[in-house]
């Protein structure tokens, strides 16, 4: 499979999926724009490295996932330098794990925000351009738990759920101009995500580190294994290609197994 001519926005890549789901993109020829937060000269430099390792142009732009008007401009500064955006992943997200009764009102706000409403604000950018060229990728990274929920993750798993709605509409209305429209549903992935709400979730439940990994995330896991960054960025790729054409609307799993039980 070829991306070459194709570009490509994927908010949340300066990190995790985000980072292996930009790089995959560029490695099949799609000139990329990364998007996230973290040190200037990291970025910078896995910037630098897509351009000179697979001979694309990569863009990075600092929009806050949290601001619309950052947002549409991202989408309309990326058309404007590479011509088009014809495949938008939305993947920038975040977690938070507290009981229901201690859940902060601002970090409600902000999960909603980056893992939900951002996808809005890029989808509604960008699809006058793909309509108009009829073809179009939007991949939505939703989760396990947009199709189940986990105790302390109230913010998370409606965002989650919320999404997988907003990718049914957005199918359906785009379904007769050749864009598609697809969450995929990753299990435990090791990131710095997951890392980071390991102490929240001992806190929560009382728990040790061990405990955490293992009866805890790896306990809803069948397989006992987290799922590889590299193998989320091939399922992006496959519904990027022509043989994903009639996949439209869909929840993909892949979470080992978590949502068959
Ligand atoms: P990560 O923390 O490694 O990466 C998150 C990315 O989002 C980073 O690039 C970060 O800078 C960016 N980001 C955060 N807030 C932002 C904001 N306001 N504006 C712009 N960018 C912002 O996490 P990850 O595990 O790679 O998660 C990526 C996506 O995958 C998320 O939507 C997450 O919910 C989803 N997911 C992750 C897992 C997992 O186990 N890691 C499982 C299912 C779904």
């Amino acid at each position: 499979m070829s991306l070459a001519k194709r570009n490509a926005v994927v908010t949340g890549s300066t990190s995790g999926i985000g980072l292996a789901v930009v790089r995959a993109l560029a490695k099949e020829g799609a000139n990329v724009v990364l998007n996230g937060f973290g040190d200037a000269a990291e970025i910078e430099k896995e910037r630098a490295a897509i351009e000179t390792e697979f001979g694309v142009t990569a863009i990075y732009d600092s929009a806050d996932m949290t601001r619309p008007e950052e947002i549409e401009a991202m989408i309309h500064n990326a058309e404007a330098k590479l011509g088009s955006v014809d495949i938008l992943v939305n993947n920038a997200g975040i977690q938070f794990v507290s009981p229901i009764e201690d859940f902060p009102i601002e970090k409600w706000n902000q999960i909603i925000a980056i893992d939900l409403s951002s996808a809005f604000h890029t989808i509604r950018a960008a699809t006058p351009g793909m309509k108009k060229r009829r073809w179009g990728r939007i991949v939505n990274t939703a989760s396990a738990h947009s199709l189940v929920a986990s105790p302390f993750k109230a913010a998370y798993v409606a965002a989650k759920h919320g999404i997988a709605g907003l990718n049914k509409v957005v199918a359906l209305e785009l379904a007769t101009f050749g864009v598609t429209a697809n969450c995929i549903s990753p299990g435990y992935v090791w990131t710095p995500l997951v890392e980071k709400q390991i102490p929240d979730t001992m806190k929560a439940r009382n728990l040790t580190r061990e405990q955490v990994i293992d009866d805890v995330l790896l306990q809803a896991q069948p397989t006992k294994e987290f799922v590889t960054v590299d193998q989320i960025a091939a399922l992006v790729l496959f519904l990027c290609s022509d043989a994903a054409a009639q996949i439209t609307g869909s929840n993909i799993s892949i979470d080992g197994g978590w949502t068959a039980g």
